[in-house]
């Protein structure tokens, strides 16, 4: 039995986390688990899976919990989620939204537990902090997120050293077919309804302006350790191919399935075995007889470039665009800006930035604070 804890338990790749672990009961034990205000989803996956450690955003919830699941231990906040990341485990999973996940899993590193990581933040925004915190520790980092489980999968078994280049897959997001002029008038709604995903809004958002590609890119560099001119991103329209990597002697290995989350989280927690999937997703061919590439334009996607600069430039830029971003999402989402104003905003911010290395989470927090209000600024004068 591994023994898992789990933070971010009620979002979309959460549920998904606590599918595999039902269907499984005798491989998985939940030892702790972690939401923001969905408390009730805390409950039902308390009682059902006899959690003994969680934990709830806000304090005034914890006597509700508490009085719902008795034999549990229950913490609340920022410290209660890095309480949880220390209790010894075999895999803790890291399915929180946005800067709140580094945090817990430096914290989650420095204990020894492994990590299961959706939180793709965490490498975005102090991707050179973990990779050294990985090794002092001997940790390792297991991908969730569906391109680099495939980039993970398709490596096994080989060199990185014959490794030509990743070849990261995009979907293109809901707005794939729309020319930046017709961008102008989008709404929220338009902007939810991704073409093949069903995810949680912000990551539907982040793929609309391709800034969860960038930070896609991001991600791999720090988890394979690659070169950014060597992890290239192309429009497959399908997300049938979750992404390849390309070998020194040309050839290409690739991972396929469909688009269901709960493939890579079941790689991610069974790894290095396979066991069995019990959910009705396998890959039918003749559905998909047409599998297109195209190249996908740094004009048409500024973000994405964006985030290839920001990424090579390393320092405190990219937890600068991360903070820009979740500002400016957010602010789209509660309908006070429009589409095209979340790519100003961000690319606004990070060039007010001037880069500087950082040495601490505080300083990261402290540049993730500022960047927020600047993005701020720039929202109210929207
Ligand atoms: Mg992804």
């Amino acid at each position: 039995m591994k023994k898992l804890v789990l933070v971010g338990g009620s979002g979309s790749i959460g549920e998904q986390v606590i599918d595999i672990v039902r269907a499984n009961p005798n491989e998985f034990e939940l030892i702790g688990m972690a939401v923001g205000t969905r408390i009730d989803s805390l409950i039902k996956a308390a009682n059902e899976f006899k959690i003994p450690n969680i934990c709830v955003q806000r304090e005034e919830d914890v006597v509700t919990v508490k009085n719902a699941v008795p034999n549990a231990t229950v913490y609340f906040g920022n410290e209660g989620l890095n309480t949880l990341a220390r209790i010894k485990c075999d895999l803790f999973v890291n399915a929180l939204v946005g800067f709140v996940g580094m945090e817990p899993t430096i914290n989650a590193i420095e204990c020894g537990n492994d990590i299961a990581l959706a939180n793709k933040e965490t490498l975005v925004v102090a991707g050179e902090l973990v990779e050294r915190k990985l090794n002092e520790h001997n940790v390792k980092l297991y991908p969730i997120d569906s391109e680099h489980s495939a980039i993970f999968q398709c490596l096994q078994g080989n060199k990185m050293d014959d490794v030509n280049s990743l070849i990261v897959t995009a979907s293109g997001g809901s707005f794939r077919d729309k020319s930046r002029e017709e961008l102008k008038g989008v709404t929220k709604a338009d902007a939810l309804r991704h073409p093949n995903w069903s995810m949680g809004n912000k990551i539907t958002i982040d793929s609309a302006t391709m800034m969860n590609k960038g930070f896609e890119v991001i991600e791999a560099h720090y988890l394979f350790k690659l070169p950014y001119d060597k992890i290239r991103v192309i429009l497959h329209r399908q997300s049938i191919i979750h992404s390849m990597v390309e070998y020194k002697d040309h050839s290409i290995i690739a991972q396929l399935g469909v688009s269901d989350m709960r493939i890579p989280i079941q790689y991610a927690l069974t790894y290095p075995n396979r066991i069995d999937m019990k959910y009705d997703n396998q890959l039918d061919f003749m559905k998909y007889s047409n599998l297109t590439f195209e190249e996908l334009s740094f004009e048409r996607y500024p973000l994405l470039k964006l985030a290839y600069e920001v990424g090579e430039a390393k320092g405190i830029l990219p937890c600068v665009m991360n903070a820009a971003n979740e500002i400016a999402v957010g602010a789209f989402l509660s309908e006070k800006i429009g589409f095209l104003d979340v790519e100003r905003i961000v690319i606004e911010t990070v060039h007010h930035f001037e880069n500087r290395e950082y040495n601490s989470i505080d300083d990261l927090r402290n540049y993730d604070n500022k960047a927020r209000n600047y993005a701020l600024e720039l929202i109210e004068r929207c």
